[in-house]
């Protein structure tokens, strides 16, 4: 479970009232239980369920059993997407290890109003699934020329389906150890031309393909996060 304090032995501290409610009434779970903890900051700690009524809980942490790791470098930029499919992208990327992701307006995103709040309970969520010990960053959403704009010289690979971009895992080989990359894909209608020669006229970005086939947004989103993470990953 993720919470928001210092995690030290013996201090009791509150769970909030969705973590109470997935302890006793999802894991049917009991006071004096062991749960496993972690802040993103204090490393992984086994403790145990102090209190559990309904939706109020306390929980006690009692020693460290990993130490804390880095938060992930790698950052996955994604055109703004139906909102099942965001839902959905950004659960598989925090089971992936990304470190941050940012929701990217472009001229065709089929939205602009992405509730970043949702999302990061989402990965909050996921994180504390796959049992790592930091909860992906979640960026507000901005226009795709602001973010290139104001870019850090990150090595960005962007998810290209027409056939003459090189294959990502060939990329992926050449990128620096320790996932110091981004992987930019576009909405359903795909970036517009003008978005394409713009993205391509930076040093920064390749664009790269993931095969022969158009795959959803999302698909692309979670497939280059796989190939990168086994390629290039932390
Ligand atoms: N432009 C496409 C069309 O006309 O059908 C639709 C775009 S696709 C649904 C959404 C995004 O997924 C693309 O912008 C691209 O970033 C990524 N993508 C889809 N297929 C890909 C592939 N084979 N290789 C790399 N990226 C891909």
């Amino acid at each position: 479970l993720h919470l928001d304090q210092p995690l030290q032995a013996g201090r009791e501290i509150p769970a909030s009232p969705g973590q109470a409610h997935y302890l006793g009434g999802v894991l049917r779970r009991a006071a004096g239980d062991p749960v496993l903890l972690f802040n993103g900051a204090d490393g992984e700690w086994a403790g145990r369920i102090a209190s559990l009524r309904k939706d109020r809980c306390t929980l006690l942490p009692e020693r460290q059993t990993r130490p804390q790791e880095p938060a992930p470098a790698c950052r996955l930029l994604v055109a703004a997407v139906k909102r099942d499919a965001m839902d959905w992208m950004v659960e598989k990327a925090t089971e992936l290890g990304i470190g941050a992701i940012q929701p990217v307006l472009t001229r065709r995103s089929i939205t602009d109003r992405v509730n970043l709040a949702r999302l990061a309970a989402i990965a909050q969520e996921a994180a504390e699934q796959c049992e790592r010990l930091t909860v992906p960053r979640l960026a507000p959403a901005a226009p795709l020329h602001a973010i290139l704009e104001a870019w850090d010289g990150t090595p960005l690979l962007v998810g290209d389906e027409r056939r003459d971009s090189p294959p990502l895992a060939a990329l992926a080989q050449g990128l620096p150890p320790g996932g110091a990359w981004a992987w930019l894909v576009g909405p359903e209608g795909g970036f517009e031309r003008a978005e394409l020669d713009d993205l391509r006229r930076r040093a920064f970005v390749s664009t790269a393909s993931l095969g022969p086939r158009i795959l959803r947004a999302e698909t692309a989103a979670v497939a280059g996060l796989a190939v990168l993470q086994a390629l290039a990953g932390d």
